[in-house]
Order: C-alpha cells, then structure tokens, then sequence
C-alpha cells in the first residue's frame, strides 16, 4: 500500500520522465525507460546500461501487449543499432519481471537474477491456486480478514500468472556482494529483503549511481507484507535491516535510480524517511492495543483512513500485519487467540 510524503528534502536532478517509447541519459551509459502499467501507481522505470557492444537491460514491465509495443518502439527507436546483451531482472513482481520470458527468447539473451526471484516466479507458474488452501484462508479469517479480501488474497498466484509470462528455463545466479561487471564497469550486487524476498539492487561506485529498485523509492514507502505462507514472518524487520545497510554501503551522495517515479538524490535521508514512516505507524499500533487488544482486521482502519476496496484491502492488511509481527518480535507485542476463535495482540507491560 503505497503513502506519500511530500515534505522530505530530496531533490530530483529530472524534472520530466522520458514518454513512451523514448529514453533518458541519467548518468553515463545508464538510460532511462518508463514502461506504462494498468494501475493506480502506473508505470515502472527501466534501465538499459552500457554493456561493452549493446545494452544490458534492468527489469521489463508486466507480461502485457502494451508493454510488448513499448518495447517494440524502444528496440526499434532509441536503442536500434546496438545489441540487448542480457536482461537483470530486480525482483519477482510481475512489473518487473512480468516480460522476461518474452524478451529472453525473443532477443536471445540470459536471464540474471536472484535464486529465491525465479524460484518464487516458477514457483507460482507450478501451483499458482496452492494459496487458496484452507490453512491460508483460516489464517486471514483468524485475523479478521473479511471473506472478499480473503477470496482477492488467496486468488493472488493466477492474477499474477496473467501479468508474467512463462521464465526461460535456466538463469544466472546474483548474490548480494557479488561484483558484476558490466561494459568495463564494476557493479557493486546489494540484495535487500522486505518488499520482495532477495530483491536485487545494483552500486556503480566509478560514476555513484544506486539502482535501487523498489527498496528505497522517492515518495512511496514500498509495500511490506506478510503472507499466509510464512504467518510468523518479519519483513519489517528485514526492511529496516536493509535501509540500514544501504545507509551503509552506498554514499549519501549517490544518484538513486528507483523502479518508481523521479531519480534522486537524498539516499540516506529518504532512508531514514522511510524507517521514521514505519515507526509512526508502530506508535499508532502501540497507542491502540493500550485501550485493548486487536486483530490486524482492526489495526487496518488505524493505519489506514480511507475507504479500501477488496484489492487494497489485500495490500493494506497484511502491511498491517507485517507491523504487527514486527512489534511482536520487537517484544513490544504479544499474540493470543480469543474465546471467539480470533486472533488478538495486546501490548506487554
Ligand atoms: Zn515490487
Ligand atoms: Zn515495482
């Protein structure tokens, strides 16, 4: 569930993103793409980065036709007399890694990305109706999930197969602190978890640019969600645990070049933006459970004022709970099931 901040103090060196079809040069042999998307947040940023006697390209947009002209425009405009070299693709979300089967086969390059990014992928294209089992649904409704949210929820694995299209069959392998070389230049591999397990972004430290992806974006804070798959999971926590490593290994100073709206600079302060963001709402949480005891159904509307159709309430629920989980590891939190079957946290102390 994206929210928006305008009061930071970040500045953006592009005022304007590039139209369809067309590109940006945002630092040298880095250009910019936008790729337009069917949702409310609608478009996605792509990077095509010097490789030597072609491009390499960072993520795709979703599996769609629009999104095959996009390409079909840029690979015969901007990008015409210069070879695809490979695609790198950031994370398994289908706005990133939606088109990589068509452009692999198509224009007969590798796929590089994380492990747990294509498993997840496969994974879903294997089994994509195994969430609506009854252990998933149950943990929603213990939660207080209504039964909408749920059927949207537990459905997620064949609305994502419609905007991916099937992975080439082998890949190659990234991990964070691998140096991957491209067009002469060293590029430093980070991978950072929370928004998307082992989401890949890329440092170039000879000309400080930071392809972050959608780890740290300008004035989204990333969605951070806990799945039925993994009740007990703590994104938030690994969240903040990589804001804080970035903070670490990539100067202040750098150009960020996120999956989402403007390029920036101000990394270390939108970091700590985007962790003060997530503390505020464990206070609004930690207030609430003072008067008494809640499900994440009613830390929802605490969050999140606005009326939510069953789609953001999907989103919004388990961002909800991803805070919930993290406050219970924080200790702050403790969990415990209610005579009427209902799963409830309560503050300790
Ligand atoms: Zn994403
Ligand atoms: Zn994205």
């Amino acid at each position: 569930m994206p929210s928006r901040s305008d009061e930071s103090c970040l500045s953006f060196p592009f005022a304007e993103p590039p139209g369809t079809g067309g590109v940006i040069e945002v630092a040298p042999g880095v250009l910019w793409a936008r790729i337009p998307l069917p949702f409310r947040l609608d478009h996605v940023n792509i990077y095509l980065i010097d490789d030597s006697d072609g491009w390499a390209v960072l993520d795709t947009g979703i599996g769609d036709d629009t999104t095959r002209e996009v390409w079909q425009a840029l690979l015969s405009g901007p990008l015409a007399g210069r070879r695809i070299t490979r695609l790198i693709v950031s994370h398994y979300h289908p706005d990133h890694i939606g088109l990589a089967g068509w452009l692999c086969q198509k224009l007969n390059i590798p796929l590089l990305t994380s492990q747990t990014s294509y498993l997840g992928c496969i994974n879903i294209s294997l089994r994509p109706g195994a969430l609506d089992a009854k252990p998933y649904r149950d943990f929603y409704a213990t939660h207080g999930m209504t039964p909408d949210a749920v059927d949207r929820v537990t459905s997620q694995g064949h609305h994502y197969l419609k905007m991916v299209t099937p992975l080439p069959p082998t890949f190659q392998r990234l991990v964070g602190g691998d140096t991957l070389t491209l067009g002469g230049r060293d590029f430093e591999v980070i991978s950072g978890d929370g928004h998307a397990p082992e989401q890949l972004m890329l440092y170039c430290p000879a000309d400080n640019f930071f392809l972050a992806a959608d780890q740290v974006i300008a004035k989204i804070s990333p969605n951070i969600s806990v799945w039925a798959v993994e009740p007990d999971g703590d994104p938030l926590g690994l969240y903040l645990r990589s804001l804080r490593c970035i903070r670490k290994n990539v100067p202040a100073s750098t150009l960020v070049l996120p999956g989402h709206q403007l390029p920036f600079r101000g990394l270390h302060e939108r970091c700590v933006e985007l962790a003060d963001h997530h503390a505020a709402r464990c206070r609004l949480i930690d207030d609430a459970c003072r008067e008494r005891p809640r499900t994440v159904a009613e830390i929802v509307p605490i969050l999140f004022s606005r009326a939510l159709d069953p789609h953001q309430m999907s989103f919004a629920f388990s961002e909800a709970h991803a805070h919930v989980n993290y406050m219970i590891r924080q200790k702050f939190l403790t969990q415990f099931v209610g005579r009427d079957g209902a799963v409830r946290v309560g503050r300790i102390g």
